[in-house]
């Protein structure tokens, strides 16, 4: 079932999320239906606060050989290097800001059964696991953003270049 996706200014966005405690078949439906709606707002990456659920449970794809991943209590435990780039987030429509993150991270998490699992990820995935991640304590890439980016700029040039 595709969730209503909560939006910058909704309260629940700003709260810290509590830790999944039970691997069950309400998690089960969570996560299927976080990827669902994931997938249908073509983003690569969801975390439960967007979709009202104060819990730690992100879900990420960014098409990479990973597919789908799912993690429960996920928590970064190294970083390595430095990226900086463009961020939207499926909470903040038709916005994107320039962020800079680490471009490397492992994190720590549960998979949707409680076992321990590990996973590292550079580039788009390190950029995803660290904004996802970064909800579970009701924080937004806006809030870490050096600059707005808007497309404007690039039309404008182009037009411009066309007169
Ligand atoms: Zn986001």
């Amino acid at each position: 079932m595709v969730r209503k996706i909560l939006e910058l200014g909704d309260e629940a966005l700003r709260k810290t999320c509590k830790p999944m405690k039970t691997y069950d078949l309400r998690l089960w439906l969570l996560l299927r239906d976080m990827a669902e709606t994931m997938y249908k707002a073509e983003g690569v990456g969801l975390a439960a606060p967007q979709v009202g659920i104060l819990r730690r449970v992100v879900v990420i794809d960014v098409g990479d050989d990973h597919g789908l991943i799912e993690l429960v209590n996920p928590e970064i435990i190294a970083t390595e290097g430095e990226q900086a780039g463009s961020e939207g987030c499926l909470s903040v429509p038709g916005r994107r800001g320039y962020v800079v993150r680490p471009n490397k991270v492992t994190v720590r998490a549960q998979d949707r059964k409680g076992k321990k699992i590990e996973i590292t990820g550079e580039g788009l995935l390190a950029r995803a696991l660290c904004h996802e991640i970064d909800h579970l304590d009701g924080i937004i890439y806006v809030d870490k953003m050096d600059h707005e980016i808007f497309d404007d700029d690039e039309e404008e040039a182009a037009s411009k270049e066309e007169k």
